[in-house]
């Protein structure tokens, strides 16, 4: 139950909220019940304030960015979403970028080709938000977050505190974000060097080429669904036990890219449990490779 002084304390903080939210909508996985509270700060303080209530009304939370590495419980989540779309400034300030949370990563992209900054062109097709990329070092062709993070603006939230972050704990989909579970990422800045535009932008339009190619874009899904083993690619492991295409309830194995679990039809987080579960049982059964979850469970 969210209690009335809660809400009556973020309307007169002045942050938009919903009650009741539909966690389908919050998820490129298009999976999940309901949040009883999402809320849309459009600053930095706006969520620190925010944090700052939820916690005095002992209200769980969560934080957000487009939802594109999320797997939703199907029931209530019965406590707060705090999505950053809302926190979305961008801007150049010579080769450095700096970025809300919520700005999306093709907008970070895209601003850095515009400049004819090079350095991001990784990113372009990554469809998550400054934030969640650099909780989980996002990386795609042979590029990541990392290599172009010079700082980052953390809420530590057992303190209140702002502070900026310099050293990241990085490594593949690791972050002190992620190791500290306290933090919450409020933007980034981001050095890159300069480039050629049409270079820059040929490059990006190679990348979203292989993508279309090789990803089911035309499908919900929350991208690969585990992380790289190590000296192995998931997706070819679980197309090698012959799962592509297996099938449970409304989960399936993409035929496209063995790596990537899709929502074919009214999907459940349990269908996809289920399914993830047979795909690791089965990979260590014929290979002895452990599969380990990238996609991140909300629940
Ligand atoms: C079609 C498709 C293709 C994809 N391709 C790639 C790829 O090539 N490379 C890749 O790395 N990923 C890929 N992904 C996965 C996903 O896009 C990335 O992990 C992305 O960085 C997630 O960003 P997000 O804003 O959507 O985060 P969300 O999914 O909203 O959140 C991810 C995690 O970060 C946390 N979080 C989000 N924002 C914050 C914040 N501001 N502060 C603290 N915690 C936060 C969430 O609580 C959650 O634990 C793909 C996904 C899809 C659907």
């Amino acid at each position: 139950m969210i209690s009335k002084h809660l809400l009556q304390s973020l309307a007169r903080l002045g942050v938009a909220y919903e009650e009741n939210v539909s966690l389908k909508s919050l998820s490129t996985f298009r999976i999940g019940g309901e949040a009883a509270l999402a809320l849309y700060p459009d600053s930095a303080e706006e969520l620190a304030e925010s944090v700052r209530l939820l916690r005095q009304d002992g209200l769980r939370f969560e934080v957000i960015g487009n939802g594109s590495n999320l797997l939703f419980c199907d029931g209530l989540f019965e406590g707060a979403l705090i999505l950053t779309q809302k926190m979305n400034t961008c801007r150049a300030e010579g080769n450095t970028l700096i970025a809300d949370a919520g700005v999306s990563l093709a907008t970070l992209a895209g601003t850095a080709a515009q400049a004819a900054l090079t350095g991001l062109e990784f990113a372009r097709g990554i469809p998550g938000t400054v934030g969640g990329a650099l909780v989980m070092n996002a990386g795609a062709y042979g590029g990541a977050m990392a290599d172009v993070t010079v700082k980052s603006l953390a809420l530590n939230v057992e303190t209140g505190e702002i502070s900026e972050l310099t050293d990241h704990g990085y490594g593949y989909r690791k972050s002190v974000y992620l190791s500290n579970g306290s933090l919450i990422c409020l933007g980034g800045a981001f050095a890159l060097s300069e480039g050629d535009k049409a270079k820059i932008m040929e490059t990006m339009r190679c990348f979203a080429a292989q993508r279309k190619e090789k990803q089911p874009l035309e499908v919900p899904s929350a991208g690969s669904y585990f992380k790289r083993p190590e000296g192995h690619f998931a997706g070819k492991l679980i197309e090698d036990c012959g799962l592509k295409g297996y099938t449970v309830g409304g989960a399936q194995i993409s035929r496209k890219h063995a790596g990537f679990i899709i929502n074919i039809g009214n999907a459940t987080a349990s269908d996809v449990l289920r399914l993830e579960e047979l795909a690791r049982g089965e990979v260590y059964r014929r290979f002895g490779v452990t599969l380990e979850r990238e996609v991140r469970f909300i629940g």
